[in-house]
């Protein structure tokens, strides 16, 4: 078979090989397609039956949920879902199909649905696309509770157990979440950004990784031999054996993380500590953490323990998962509240259509619409905490009103728990994400109230330069090292100085060997980096006087473009 070679970006480092495992974004391509055998017809549509029972208790919450929270009016399309789902006639002919075609039911209402589709052809514009969105949308939910839980890795490949190489179209939370204990060996997409939740979320896996591999899709099929070079850039497709050979020894060691940082910090050559902090998804991830020395989580996202889930984790289960982590690092964990919304999606939780999700509902900007969900999860925090000190940090807040109300909804949620059980409150510590610009603008305020302040870059950079986090059109406008971006960085570090509080940078930028100087140049103490970072950002921290990087910030904050910093970071 003839082999060829792809270009893309290289989002880690590494080479790996395996099959290809094809990524179905979407549950209705992924659907297991099958037939069934005549004795199991009754069997069968049993299954259809209770799934779709199931679905129209799905529809049902959601149109309570939507209607308490919003309006019966935003609510009616779970209505108008629960009409078709419950129609004899829809119904009947995907019975028929299982009694009299013999397939299954994933089959069967496929091959309905596309019945329908046909009909809806015939309607007006408009009308005809609403319906084909709704016809869609029901058989998602029913293929969900027929058991196929997770859309994208289902194929022959992936469910052999030999390692693979995950090829899909976007790189999404949902991707990543889904791998469960797979033994993944690559990760190759068409598109993404460095800075989307998907990318950050593939590198904490540690494989080797590209995006923006132009129609990676269409030139491979599931089970094709793929090789991912992660550091030159390159995907080879049926690579054969000279190329294998070419990286024989190399092959499949993932990103290694090799120094230790025995006390959490890394020092200039001139003796200046700069701490190192971790950011983390799961309980896995801490694992890595501690093997490189570093104590202390400066960002644990939450958000990541309810995606992919039908029902919200509940207070029990998350007062495990949060102990765990807690137990597990060996410093203090900080932990975000959930910051869903935007590219984060919860499948428990339908939102209102935003046209501008990233600037729409997100962060603690959810928790006064849903109070039940962040009530449960400060609780299960606490609760967790117990005697043992940890952090907790509110996500995307524009204004003093947002943090000093979620800091009081923590506070009156102790108070009610300490009634029962002994936690510390000396410990707890509570501080404000920086992401917005109008944070930026309040940063005095936000550094006297808060215990501590940590910025999220990849938010900041993307509202001050009005770049879509996810955008990769607009790769140079959304580049960290513009000058708007420094000059930003800069003001914050210079404003919070007087308030003596910690602040922590816990973006993607902080990982970059190069950027991690410049914000020690600025000023910046506290780097909370994805653990496969610290290996680069410790060696050009150790390797430098803290005036060199000073020196190299100053000039930085008198260019005026792009180029000029970058020339002068070269240089
Ligand atoms: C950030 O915005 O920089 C951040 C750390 O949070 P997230 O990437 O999860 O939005
Ligand atoms: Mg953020």
């Amino acid at each position: 078979m003839e082999s060829k070679t792809l270009k893309g970006k290289p989002l880690t480092g590494g080479i790996g090989i395996g099959r290809v495992c094809l990524y179905k974004e979407d549950i209705l391509e992924a659907a297991p397609r099958g037939r069934i055998s005549a004795d199991k017809v009754d069997d069968e549509k049993k299954r259809l039956l209770d799934a779709l029972k199931k679905t129209g208790e799905g529809l049902r919450e959601s149109y309570k949920v939507v209607s308490n929270k919003l309006s019966s009016l935003e609510a009616e399309v779970f209505n108008a879902h629960l009409m078709i789902l419950e129609d004899s006639s829809f119904v009947g002919k995907i019975e028929e199909k299982i009694s009299g075609e013999l397939l299954n039911s994933e089959a069967a209402l496929l091959d309905v649905k596309k019945v329908y589709e046909e009909k809806f052809k015939l309607l007006p514009n408009d009308y005809f696309r609403e319906r084909i969105n709704d016809i869609n949308d029901i058989a998602r939910r029913v293929i969900n509770n027929l058991g196929l839980k997770h859309s994208g890795i289902t194929c022959a490949t992936c469910n052999k157990g030999c390692p693979i190489i995950i090829v899909a179209k976007d790189l999404t939370p949902s991707l990543i979440s889904g791998i469960g204990d797979k033994k993944v060996n690559g990760i190759v997409a068409q598109r993404g950004s460095f800075v989307s939740h998907g990318a950050i979320l593939a590198r904490a896996l540690g494989v080797p990784a590209l995006i923006g591999v132009d129609n990676i899709v269409g030139n491979v099929y599931c089970g094709a031999e793929l090789l991912v070079d992660a550091s030159g850039g390159d995907v080879w497709v049926n690579p054969g054996p000279e190329i294998i050979s070419r990286f024989k020894n190399r092959l499949n060691t993932g990103v290694c993380v090799k120094r230790k940082y025995g006390s959490g910090y890394v020092s200039t050559k001139d003796g200046v500590n700069v701490g190192l902090l971790a950011n983390a998804g799961n309980v896995k991830d801490i694992s890595i953490i501690k093997k490189c020395g570093i104590n202390d989580i400066g960002l644990f996202r939450t958000e990541f323990i309810f995606i992919e889930r039908e029902k919200e984790p509940g207070i029990d289960e998350q007062v495990k998962i949060y102990k765990k982590v807690i137990d597990s690092a060996e410093g203090t964990v900080t932990f975000r509240l959930l910051d869903i919304g935007g590219d984060k999606v919860l499948d428990f939780l339908p939102m209102p259509e935003q046209e501008n999700p990233n600037l729409g509902l997100r962060g603690v900007r959810i928790y006064d619409r849903y109070p039940d969900i962040i009530t449960n999860q400060i609780k299960a925090l606490l609760m967790a905490k117990g005697e043992k000190p940890v952090k907790i940090m509110i996500p995307m807040v524009s204004t003093v009103d947002e943090f000093v109300n979620t800091r009081k909804k923590v506070y009156d949620i102790l108070d009610e728990l300490k009634k029962e059980r002994r936690i510390n409150p000396d410990n707890l510590k509570i501080g404000c994400m920086i992401e917005v610009p109008a944070a930026v603008y309040l940063i005095r305020e936000f550094a006297a109230e808060a215990d501590f302040l940590s910025i999220g870059t990849n938010d900041l950079i993307q509202y001050v330069m009005g770049v879509d986090r996810a955008n990769n059109f607009l790769v140079d406008l959304a580049d960290p090292f513009q000058p708007a971006v420094i000059r930003v960085l800069k003001d914050i570090v210079d404003n919070t100085k007087e308030s003596g509080k910690d602040i922590t940078v816990c973006g993607e930028i902080a990982g970059d060997p190069e950027m991690a100087g410049i914000l020690v140049g600025l000023g910046y103490r506290h780097l909370s980096v994805n653990p496969y970072s610290f290996d680069g950002i410790g060696e050009v921290i150790s390797a430098h006087e803290s005036g060199d990087f000073e020196r190299k910030a100053d000039k930085i904050l008198k260019a005026n473009t792009l180029e000029d910093i970058k020339e002068i970071v070269a240089g």
